[in-house]
């Protein structure tokens, strides 16, 4: 039973955020920031965010040779390089606005394995079609490498480095995020779930999950930054679920590899945290078996993971597995982001697909700047 203190202030709002995510956290902060004196909420519904922003590797990318090139294949050239520079800027940007110690941003720059031995063939199209936005080449041949970080020679036979890319700490980058978000005045709601809600006439109705049952709230403005998640609160979305997983091996006796490696066409990923070995992705193993929003384990891509360590990561060294942990994606037909504006006060900002730590600042920013301009 609500009290008419609680009635008559604490339910209403000027804008509701779903979702504590990159995405979540940037509209917040940055409509907030712009508008001091507006009643802001974020609501979650994990203690920590539980979708994919706390559960990434933390690679500050924007797209390996072949990458770009598979992407080439459904986006057009002008749409790639839009894409290209948002995640780029989206980078500079994050990293501006939370200050790189603070995130732990390492510039070890990014790699990508060549199991056919002629990627390096390919750079100069590609460092001429990212010109006209880095002006010097961004990819380089890294081949005399391969042996100095220790990978299988006769398996690894190029190494393309991309100088622009680099790697955070995610813990560390959230962390940062939700503090200076809530030191705007942002309130945040944990282990709280939007169940609904109702556009009304003078606001929006929002249902929420509490311990003594649901519990409505009012707001001016919603925004879902609900990513893999949308679909339960606006069906009408188009993206797909996605699971990636990660493995970490315990810390290591010999020196990791120093960098962010990507092989598979991005599939794959693997760099070094502190002096473990964090590895990731083979989800094109499994497409079906991983459009899911469950967490969990899949055995045959864990399974693939361990063998890529052992037989060319890292051959003949001695390590274990710790442990592995999963985080949900949302994909879907083109690469670039969804900002969606169902009604006059409802908004969405989603589907991030692999490359959020990049894309969510500058999408949460585009969101909060939508809401104040369309009032
Ligand atoms: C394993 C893995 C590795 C990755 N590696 C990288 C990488 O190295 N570099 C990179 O750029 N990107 C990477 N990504 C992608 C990146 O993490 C995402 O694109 C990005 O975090 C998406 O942010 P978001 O805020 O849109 O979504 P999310 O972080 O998923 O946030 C959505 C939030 O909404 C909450 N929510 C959903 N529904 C409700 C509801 N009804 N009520 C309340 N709360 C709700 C969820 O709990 C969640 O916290 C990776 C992702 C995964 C899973």
């Amino acid at each position: 039973m609500l009290s008419y203190w609680e009635k008559s202030t604490l339910v209403h709002h000027d804008l509701i955020v779903v979702g504590s995510g990159i995405v979540g956290l940037s509209a917040a902060l940055h409509y907030q920031l712009a508008h001091p004196k507006k009643k802001v909420a974020v609501i979650e519904r994990g203690l920590f965010p539980s979708g994919a922003s706390t559960k990434n590797a933390g690679f500050v990318c924007f797209g390996s040779i072949s990458e770009l090139a598979e992407n080439a294949r459904t986006d057009s050239q002008d749409e790639l390089l839009s894409l290209v520079e948002k995640r780029y800027k989206g980078g500079l940007e994050l990293r501006q606005l939370l200050g790189d110690t603070n995130i732990d941003y390492r510039p070890i720059g990014g790699y990508e394995l060549d199991f056919q031995g002629d990627l390096h063939e390919r750079m100069a199209t590609f460092n001429e079609w990212l010109k006209p936005l880095f002006k010097s080449p961004v990819f380089s041949d890294a081949r005399d490498k391969i042996s100095s970080f220790g990978f299988d020679q006769t398996k690894v036979k190029g190494l393309v480095k991309n100088l622009f890319e680099g790697s955070l700490d995610t813990g560390k980058m959230m962390d940062a995020f939700a503090r200076k978000t809530r030191e705007t005045g942002v309130q945040f709601y944990t282990q709280t779930e939007v169940l609904r809600y109702e556009d009304q006439l003078n606001g929006v109705e929002v249902t929420v999950s509490t311990t003594d049952g649901p519990l409505q709230l009012f707001t001016d403005q919603l925004a879902l930054c609900t990513n893999a998640f949308t679909k339960t609160l606006l069906p009408e979305a188009d993206l797909e679920p996605g699971r990636g997983m990660v493995l970490i091996t315990k810390p290591l006796t010999w020196a990791p590899p120093q960098g962010t490696f990507h092989y598979h066409s991005g599939y794959n990923y693997f760099r070094n945290a502190g002096s473990r070995i964090l590895l990731g992705g083979a989800r094109h193993l499994d497409l079906k078996g991983e459009t899911t929003t469950k967490e969990g384990i899949n055995i045959l891509l864990k399974e693939q993971l361990i063998e890529d360590l052992k037989s060319f990561i890292a051959p003949n060294r001695p390590l274990e597995i710790d442990y592995a942990w999963s985080g949900i994606m949302a994909f879907g037909e083109g690469k670039a982001p969804l900002l969606l504006h169902p009604s006059a006060r409802v908004h969405a900002a989603v589907r991030l697909g692999g490359m959020g730590v990049a894309l969510g600042t500058g999408l949460g920013k585009e969101l909060a700047q939508h809401i104040f301009d369309s009032r």
